[in-house]
């Protein structure tokens, strides 16, 4: 009778977990009506930002680039970029059509997370104090035209109101960075300043986001690509647009196009999916009530939801037995990585994810019952990120008319994509070009070409700073 009892009782606490588990599932629903949805709220939003500053939740932020890269730079020239854990420098010699990007190096570097929450100064520091490092091992192959100061293409990936191409101010910190006194700051000048106080000569010729490299970079490779789309701790996305389609812009108009920062992460509409633990997880985070996009598509945040979900079944249902393992109630604990690593588990044991489980959360003897129900959670939660990106794609496919099939337009549409997650997560990636075909139909997506732009961004930043360098004026061309 003891057995019994304890066997309906072990059945109960299943049941509990499962319908825990099936009403997150349940919210997190993406149906194609509702991909649609969000993607029309997208074109919305899109519209609303490029009419009046403030006009809606996406930035929609002018960036200063209205050419992109032809070619034709040539010279060497570094690059920072700096947006999540780590930064890297790289420098390169370009050559013109003829030689393309004839040499080029770069360092990775990884930021100390206590300078991720600390002031301006100590951060600039550090990332000019390796800049440095870096300058000085410049050998082979690199050539400075003599009598010239280097020049620098500084990709700075957090949402910037953009002065001129090479100067901003600092609007917010995203990913997990909360430096207060930095915002507000032109960030241009805090990195020359820095410069300055190391010794090191360089200019800040190009003040670009991580999307704006990407896109600067994809284009120089391939004409076609009109989008790019960053898929990895954050989410973003830019895109050129017709100058006469931003009523904002009252700046002069030079050229007939401008590349558009959307700073897609802060999107909002009640069509998203929200659940109680994304609540809590935006409640719980560094900039509460900002990113939501962000925080239920990217990598930064996928993995803590799965936490969340799990710590509700081990509280509410005992999923893992009579205590609820301590690990589980630290945030950020389960990195998106190792959820991902968990979701492809191919083994017919299951043993990575229980391996996981043990190393990461300390829970061990895990029954193969449970680690269904673990991979099975993974899914709902990586499901949902990509097919609300790819909704994102369609929204912003649908603002410059690449939506559907016109008439003799045999033109691809490229869009570059970057990050880890797009380039890691599988099974996320996967799911997002399937869906863009789901939403697109057939024939159009047939025209839609998702690329992996390789830090892109790096030698975006360059070619960009090429083309806004000091000495174009005075260049023979
Ligand atoms: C930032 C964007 C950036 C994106 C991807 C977001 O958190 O706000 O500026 O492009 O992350 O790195
Ligand atoms: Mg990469």
């Amino acid at each position: 009778a003891l057995i019994v009892r304890h066997r309906m009782r072990s059945s109960g606490r299943w049941a509990r977990a499962m319908a825990i588990l099936r009403e997150f599932e349940e919210k997190c629903g993406t149906p194609i009506g509702k991909l649609r949805q969000v993607a029309d709220a997208m074109t919305v939003e899109m519209h609303a930002g490029l009419a009046s500053e403030g006009g809606s939740k996406l930035k929609m932020l002018i960036s200063y680039v209205d050419n992109l890269p032809t070619g034709d730079e040539r010279g060497l020239f570094y690059a920072l970029d700096l947006g999540g854990t780590n930064f890297r420098v790289l420098r390169v010699q370009l050559g013109g059509k003829e030689g393309r990007v004839v040499k080029q190096e770069f360092t990775e570097v990884s930021i100390p997370p206590n300078l991720m929450v600390g002031t301006s100064d100590e951060l600039f520091d550090y990332i000019a104090t390796e800049l440095a490092k870096f300058v000085v091992t410049e050998g082979e192959g690199f050539h400075l035209s003599p009598g010239r100061q280097r020049e620098l293409g500084f990709t700075f990936s957090f949402p910037v109101k953009q002065l001129s191409i090479n100067s901003g101010t600092l609007m917010t910190w995203t990913k997990g960075f909360s430096i207060n006194d930095a915002i507000g700051q032109d960030v241009v000048m805090e990195l020359t300043k820095a410069m300055e106080r190391k010794g090191l000569d360089m200019r800040v010729a190009a003040l670009v986001n991580d999307t704006i490299g990407t896109l600067a970079g994809g284009r120089y490779f391939n004409n076609d690509v009109a989008a790019a789309v960053i898929l990895g701790t954050g989410t973003n996305a830019a895109y050129v647009e017709r100058a006469q389609a931003i009523p904002k812009w009252h700046g002069l108009v030079q050229s007939e196009e401008m590349v558009i920062n959307m700073e897609w992460g802060n999107f909002r509409s009640s069509h998203l999916p929200i659940t109680e633990y994304d609540q809590a997880l935006d409640a719980d985070s560094l900039n509460p009530g900002d990113h939501i996009f962000e925080k239920i598509i990217s990598g930064m945040y996928l993995g803590d939801i799965v936490r969340r979900v799990l710590c509700r079944m081990a509280e509410e249902a005992a999923f893992f037995g009579d205590t609820v393992p301590a690990k589980l109630k630290i945030p950020f604990i389960l990195r998106t990585p190792e959820m991902s690593a968990m979701h492809h588990d191919s083994s017919p044991d299951l043993k990575v994810v229980g391996n996981k489980l043990k190393d990461i959360l300390g829970i061990t003897n895990t029954s193969l019952k449970t680690r269904k129900v673990v991979v099975e959670l993974c899914n709902i939660v990586a499901m949902r990120g990509a097919r609300l990106a790819a909704a994102g794609i369609v929204g912003i496919l649908k603002k410059i008319g690449k939506d559907a099939v016109k008439e003799g337009d045999k033109q691809k549409t490229v869009i570059a994509m970057d990050g880890g997650l797009f380039e890691h997560y599988s099974e996320f990636s996967k799911v997002l070009e399937s869906t863009l075909q789901e939403l697109l139909g057939e024939e159009v997506s047939s025209r839609i070409v998702i690329e992996h732009a390789n830090d892109g961004s790096g030698i975006g930043a360059a070619l960009l700073a090429a083309s806004h360098s000091q000495y174009n004026d005075i260049e023979e061309s």
